[in-house]
């Protein structure tokens, strides 16, 4: 049985990032879940498929050829990390993700990523529905206002607009869709093991899971 990582919190509470580094420490494979439903909403809006639009986004979802190079989201052969990254992606994601058709859909797909040696998997429901098997879950948190300000600086980085009172705004909508949907809600498993990252530094919390691997 091919263990899984699994590393679940809000958007931008640096789960993407750590779960990244403790992937690539450990040798073992990487997946951005989160992606995963960036790629179906952008490719949905592409197709002037309405958001709400469960059974077209659901039919649509298993047709699609995601492959991931690096940091680099191949849609169809097609390259799309820009457009997958903006934060209207983000929260055309968050739209979608709560099509209980859709995130049926997109299931095999994410569970296909668990191969040997390992996976590494961030997003919302790694622990709680995707890999409930996984030995070990964590459950990054960190304040709002933390998180806006890694989100901007991430946005900047890369020559997207930002305003940082605005993602302060939308990151509390974002939370708030993502934690009362009925299907697959963002919360803390029983079994995870919660990290609050507002004072640490990545690499401190990249050190906190690898410790926690070891135990
Ligand atoms: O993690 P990221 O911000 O890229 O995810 C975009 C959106 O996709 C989230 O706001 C959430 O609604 C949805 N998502 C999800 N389940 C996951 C990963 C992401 O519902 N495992």
């Amino acid at each position: 049985n091919t263990p899984v990582i699994a590393i679940d919190g809000p958007t931008a509470s640096g789960k993407g990032s750590v779960a990244a580094r403790v992937a690539s420490a450990l040798g073992w494979h990487y997946l951005d879940s989160g992606a995963i439903y960036r790629v179906l909403a952008l490719a949905g809006l592409q197709r002037g498929i309405a958001l709400d639009d469960e059974a077209s986004l659901a039919a649509l979802a298993p047709k699609l050829e995601v492959r991931f190079d690096g940091e680099a989201i191949y849609i169809d052969g097609v390259e799309a990390s820009l457009d997958v990254r903006r934060e209207t992606t983000g929260n055309a994601a968050s739209k979608i993700a709560v099509l209980p058709g859709v995130r049926t859909a997109l299931m095999a797909r994410l569970r296909a990523f668990r191969q040997a040696p390992g996976l590494v998997g961030d997003g919302r429901d790694m622990g709680s529905v995707v890999f409930p098997d996984a030995p070990l879950k964590i459950f990054l948190t960190a304040s709002a206002e933390a998180r806006a300000e890694r989100r901007y600086k991430q946005l900047i980085e890369k020559g997207l607009a930002a305003n940082l009172d605005s993602l302060v705004q939308e990151l509390r909508e974002r939370d708030a869709r993502d934690a009362s949907r009925p299907v697959a809600p963002l919360k803390p498993c029983e079994d995870a093991i919660l990290l609050d990252t507002t004072p640490l530094t990545i690499d401190e919390a990249v050190a906190f899971v690898l410790q926690q691997a070891q135990t």
